[in-house]
């Protein structure tokens, strides 16, 4: 939580998404918390205060009753025991709002600064990590775990500084008052100091385990949703709702076991806390009969007690919020102190002169990290000419998209080399890279915004060459038309017709298409197709092929199995030559290649 707050200082990372005012707003934030800080003691002061005067007016009562002293006088002490009261109840309540203002206030811009400082970490992490980490996962930390930090930023941090304000006084005070008392009062510590260790204990222990099982169900539900089309054609609605139910049903046991213990506990701490405001109550009235004790000393003292007692409860209770906010905290400080485990890009920017776009494959060995004992490809070598079309062709899981993957340094090669026009690929700047590299895949995702935005600018011809313009146009909305989450708005063709007009957005040398195995209709096709051909000309193009027009028209057919290249040579060469490539053709490339659409 120290850490949390450090956030308020650290201003640097975040200033380019600040919005303009907040450009000193570090030595601003740290005076906000130091004024609500400050607020804070004054509102506690206040309540420690006014139990003392209230003992006080009723000895005045007290002293009238016995005839010490006279009506007028009595009535004047009165008055002026109750207006310092109202002052002080006054002041106190004013510094409670400017505290709570303060504090929440504070609490929303450490999330608002995380929140963005996480979301940018995370996204810059490499390929490999989203292998392995599950979405619902990096949710949980971006939403469950940011809130429950900002709820003890605000609720918990607020509650526990004027509780211990509170209470630490209150004890002063109850000394003050009488030490004999006290004494008594805290003989129930002990057992309170316990049954909070086990407490405190279990409940961390209940809240780990819940978190990570609502973990799991996030990640079931997002699952579910994300893909809700294959939940409906095979109708696994109460499957997926009984497997969410499962993962909830964790979080269900788990709350209930807290639950409970926090249910002995709190059943436990009352009955301690009764039994000792009684004994006390018993010991302190023989007091005053003795006449060792005033009547309105006894009423403060117990008032003190009380709050000693409320607010040592209080801050037992808060504790438990905070036990969570560090273990949320952890988590979250973990992630961010995650370096993306794949070497920076450099900056060279070899490919830009019209002749450009020839990639190397030099002896590349590579096994994806989430299942480094699988060597997935093993010494590949390769070489595609600037504008040639290379088509790689072969059975499912031979390493084709592994090949596309690589090219886009969505990896890197544990061993040997992968090059653009003569430079290494982590050497290349990475958003020149991109632009010079695009891709159109089988199934392309598009984001839930306009069809403007998934093509963004230069639209018009980019999406004329894709064959996309005129149904676009033909949208009430046109280019601003929303296409629904991952383009489910869209047909196949369509979606396909804004891939490639985004794809070519950039003018980029080098094209990676992953064709389409799922089958469009004829005119579709027929449209998507012509995209194709005309954005591939004069472009290096590397072609994960399924058609056998599509291997045809390539100058370099490569049949990749088990990570090598086992045949090379065109089309008509490879036929001839009657090896695994004419099996393939035997066996309908598109049939062969069937389940790769699922890779
Ligand atoms: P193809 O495109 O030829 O069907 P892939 O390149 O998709 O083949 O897959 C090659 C091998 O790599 C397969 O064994 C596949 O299971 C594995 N693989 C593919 N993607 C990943 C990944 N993200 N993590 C781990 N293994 C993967």
């Amino acid at each position: 939580l120290s850490k949390d707050y450090t956030l308020l200082r650290d201003d640097q990372d975040a200033d380019d998404i600040e919005i303009g005012q907040q450009r000193n707003g570090a030595s601003a934030w740290r005076l906000v918390l130091f004024l609500g800080t400050l607020a804070l003691v004054v509102g506690s002061l206040a309540t420690v205060a006014v139990p003392k005067l209230a003992g006080e007016l009723i000895d005045v009562c007290i002293n009238y009753a016995k005839e010490e002293s006279s009506g007028d006088v009595a009535k004047r002490v009165l008055n002026q025991k109750l207006f310092q009261i109202i002052g002080i109840l006054a002041v106190g309540g004013v510094a409670t709002g400017i505290r709570s203002w303060l504090f929440n206030a504070s609490a929303e811009k450490v999330m608002w600064r995380l929140r963005n400082n996480l979301f940018s970490h995370i996204i810059l992490q490499e390929v490999g990590f989203f292998d392995r980490v599950r979405t619902g996962e990096l949710m949980n930390r971006l939403s469950e775990d940011t809130r429950l930090m900002k709820s003890a930023g605000t609720i918990s941090i607020s509650i526990a500084l004027r509780s211990s304000v509170v209470a630490s006084f209150g004890l002063v005070l109850m000394f003050m008052t009488s030490p004999l008392l006290s004494a008594l009062t805290l003989a129930c510590l002990p057992f309170l100091l316990v049954s909070f260790r086990i407490f405190s204990k279990l409940n961390m222990k209940y809240t780990a385990e819940m978190l990570t099982a609502s973990a799991q169900a996030a990640t079931v539900a997002e699952e579910c949703f994300g893909s809700i089309r294959t939940v409906r054609s095979f109708a696994k609605e109460t499957a997926s709702t009984e497997r969410y139910g499962g993962a909830q049903g964790q979080v269900l046991q788990w709350g209930l076991k807290s639950a409970r213990a926090s249910g002995f506990f709190f059943g436990f701490n009352s009955i301690i806390g009764t039994g000792s405001i009684v004994t006390v109550l018993w010991f302190g009235a023989r007091q005053v009969v003795d006449g060792k004790l005033s009547a309105g000393q006894l009423s403060s003292f117990v008032i003190y007690a009380l709050y000693v007692g409320t607010n040592v409860g209080a801050l037992a209770g808060v504790i438990s919020n905070l036990i969570q906010a560090v273990g949320a905290s952890r988590r979250v400080f973990e992630l961010l102190d995650r370096h993306a485990r794949q070497k920076p890009s450099g900056n060279e920017k070899p490919m830009g002169s019209p002749e450009g776009g020839e990639i190397v494959f030099d002896n590349a060995w590579f096994a994806y990290p989430s299942r480094p004992d699988v060597q997935v490809l093993k010494g590949l070598s390769l070489r595609v000419q600037r504008g040639q079309k290379f088509a790689l062709v072969g059975a499912s899981g031979g390493g084709k998209s592994t090949i596309v993957n690589l090219i886009q340094r969505f990896y890197d090669p544990q061993r040997g080399a992968i090059m653009l026009d003569g430079v290494h690929l982590p050497e290349i700047q990475h958003e020149w890279l991109h632009s010079q590299v695009s891709i159109v895949s089988q199934e392309p995702i598009l984001f839930a915004e306009s069809i403007l935005y998934n093509i963004t600018f230069g639209v018009e011809e980019a999406a004329k060459l894709a064959n996309a313009f005129e149904f676009i146009q033909a949208f009430p909305q046109g280019f601003h038309t929303k296409v629904g989450e991952r383009g489910i708005r869209l047909s196949g063709g369509q979606k396909q017709r804004v891939a490639i007009a985004r794809a070519i957005l950039t003018k980029p040398r080098i094209l990676l298409l992953d064709e389409a195995t799922s089958a469009l209709d004829a005119e579709s096709e027929a449209l998507v197709q012509e995209a194709l051909e005309r954005v591939e000309a004069g472009r290096t193009v590397v072609v994960i092929a399924h058609r056998l027009s599509t291997v045809k028209t390539a100058s370099t057919v490569a049949v990749i199995e088990s990570g090598v290249i086992v045949e090379r040579g065109t089309h008509s060469e490879l036929l001839a030559k009657g090896g695994a490539y004419a099996v393939l053709v035997r066996r309908q490339l598109s049939s062969a290649n069937h389940e790769s659409s699922s890779s």
